[in-house]
């Protein structure tokens, strides 16, 4: 099973992934968290990375297609994936197509997560990552120990850079102006199966996993 995850940021596409990833036992190929990963890391990626992601813009098409290409071609895809926060913009889009053509992988599913703007910059402002788990945390499930409910890591949760107010609001224009205009590109390729993402988790869960099976 194939799958695109698409939507704003702070949606809730990393966590509906990880939900997917582990019913389905496929993997997860976040891009955000491959740059996350790339720029804790001091690698050559990261180093390059690390400004444009922080200050909520993109990084370039071509470094970002290489980098799914690549990821792609080094596992069992088709076993199955669920792509998250790949494309971004038309040109990668269009890369895709290229990508997937190239190695064979046709009608994939494509599931879009829906919520009105002022809903995700509320979302993305009061929540914390777990930098040992990688898991996105809502700030009200931290007591003053700050310790990952996900993972127990004592200490661990952090504001990410791109959450700080200015930063989010420039994140959700581009992906109104940049990513948002996918959908009509996609429409004639793939059937579109939108989801409301203002659901609670557990819901949104279920919703997707009904279009799924
Ligand atoms: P995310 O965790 O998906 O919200 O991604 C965090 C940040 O990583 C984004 O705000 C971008 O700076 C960068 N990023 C992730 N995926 C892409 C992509 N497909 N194209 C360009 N930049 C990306």
């Amino acid at each position: 099973m194939q799958i695109i995850i698409f939507g704003g940021p702070g949606v809730g596409k990393g966590t509906q992934a990880k939900i997917i990833s582990k019913n389905f036992n496929i993997k997860h190929i976040s891009t955000g968290d491959i740059l996350r990963e790339s720029i804790s890391r001091g690698t050559e990626l990261g180093l390059a990375a690390k400004e444009i992601v922080e200050g909520g813009n993109l990084v370039s098409d071509d470094l970002m297609s290489g980098l799914v290409k690549e990821t792609l071609s080094n596992m069992d895809y088709q076993k199955g994936f669920i792509l998250d926060g790949f494309p971004r913009t038309i040109a990668q889009a269009i890369l895709l197509d290229g990508i997937f053509e190239e190695l064979g992988i046709d009608n994939p599913y494509f599931v879009i997560l829906n919520a009105d703007a002022e809903i995700l910059v509320e979302r993305l402002t009061s929540r914390r990552l777990c930098t040992k788990c990688c898991t996105i945390i809502k700030l009200s499930d931290l007591d003053e120990s700050n310790t990952c409910p996900n993972c127990g890591a004592k200490d661990s949760c952090i504001k990410r850079e791109d959450d700080k107010d200015e930063v989010v609001r420039k994140r959700l224009k581009i992906y109104e102006e940049t990513t948002f205009p996918i959908i009509d590109y996609y429409k004639e390729k793939y059937q579109l199966n939108i989801i409301n993402g203002t659901d609670d988790v557990d819901k949104v869960a279920e919703n997707i996993l009904k279009v799924l099976s």
